[in-house]
């Protein structure tokens, strides 16, 4: 990660970190600690009015690096792995609204949960959604990859934990990344949002927008239900992951469902440039927006470090995902 040092206005972070074993853990605690003393009023404002108080901004750690608010996410041993970055509430230009930073890939928000092994836990799909249900005194966690990423490895620490509920957005990512999710943890259900916080709803939507109260979400935790028969013995789209024929079928439609740009979009800020997009290339430390994304062939080029590949190998290399792990997140992300 790099905060380029001729506008930060924060003399301290003008310094980059890189994540692939050149921080130390201290380095990144150090790091976390100085973006936690330097959030704005405003921005802690914000994440008040957004049902994330000024204890649970104080006990994880919530920060700001001087253009981003960041999310320091620890991993199962409990160092530091990397920060999220979410976007400016004040800043207008468009772009992903999380950043996740170069060379990392996706980890569970919340293993200090876990680890403790509550009664009860809420699997939600978001960073803010995961503080907002902390907030409200409801044990939860994410995966910093969304909906569409849970890990096989994850699921183990689970079994101990005797409710597992899964509330996901209220659209079609949601519902297939949850019965995932519910797939992989016998004990797990479904949790749904009501209509009223409407299509792609999320817990925010519905315990801040809709000021809704934790006794609401608690009887919407009661009203959950496991997976059903059919969801369980046939997961969806598993049939068309089969080798062959089927599968490159399969891939040549996610592909040409699911624009690179789009994609790429997720995880870089992306500029147009003719008719191509340049960003900086979350693959190596880059300064300058090496990336190009090409989307007239579908496909990606890094003029620094000649990584390249279509949205497949995007997500994969992003990720850490095998090949029918990736074909998996973007099914989700075509429906
Ligand atoms: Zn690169």
């Amino acid at each position: 990660m790099h905060f380029p040092a001729s506008n930060s206005p924060f003399p301290q972070f003008r310094r980059e970190v890189r994540w692939s074993g050149m921080a130390t853990q201290a380095d990144l605690l150090n790091l976390a600690m100085e973006y936690h003393r330097a959030i704005p009023e405003r921005i802690r404002r914000y994440l008040n009015g957004r049902g994330i108080p000024d204890p649970v901004i104080d006990l994880h750690l919530l920060g700001w690096n001087g253009e981003r608010i960041t999310i320091p996410v620890f991993d199962r041993d409990g160092k530091l792995a990397f920060f999220k970055l979410a976007k400016d509430p004040e800043d207008p230009a468009a772009g992903p609204k999380m950043l996740t930073p170069a060379g990392t890939h996706a980890e569970l928000y919340g293993w200090e949960r876990v680890r403790v092994k509550p009664c009860r836990i809420v699997i939600c799909e978001g960073e803010f959604d995961r503080l907002v249900l902390e907030s409200q005194g409801i044990a939860a966690v994410t995966s910093t990859g969304g909906a569409g990423v849970f890990r096989q490895e994850w699921a183990k620490e689970f079994e101990p934990i005797p409710e597992v509920f899964v509330c996901f957005d209220r659209d079609e990512a949601g519902r297939n990344g949850a019965r995932r999710v519910a797939r992989l943890l016998s004990q797990a259900k479904l949790v749904e949002l009501p209509d009223e916080v409407g299509e792609g709803g999320d817990v925010t939507d519905f315990l801040v927008r809709r000021v809704k109260g934790r006794e609401e979400f608690l009887r919407l935790l009661q009203d959950a239900r496991p997976l059903t028969r059919e969801e369980t013995s046939d997961p969806i789209g598993k049939g068309r992951a089969a080798s062959g024929k089927g599968a490159r079928d399969d891939v040549q439609y996610l592909k040409s469902r699911i624009g690179i740009e789009k994609l790429v979009g997720r995880y870089v800020s992306l500029r147009m440039r003719g008719e191509n997009y340049v960003g900086r290339c979350p693959f190596h430390d880059d300064n300058d927006p090496s990336l190009v994304v090409y989307p007239k062939t579908q496909s990606f080029y890094c003029f620094g470090c000649r990584k390249h590949g279509d949205v497949v190998d995007f997500l994969r290399e992003m990720e850490a995902l095998s090949f029918g792990e990736a074909l998996d997140v973007l099914r989700d992300l075509a429906a």
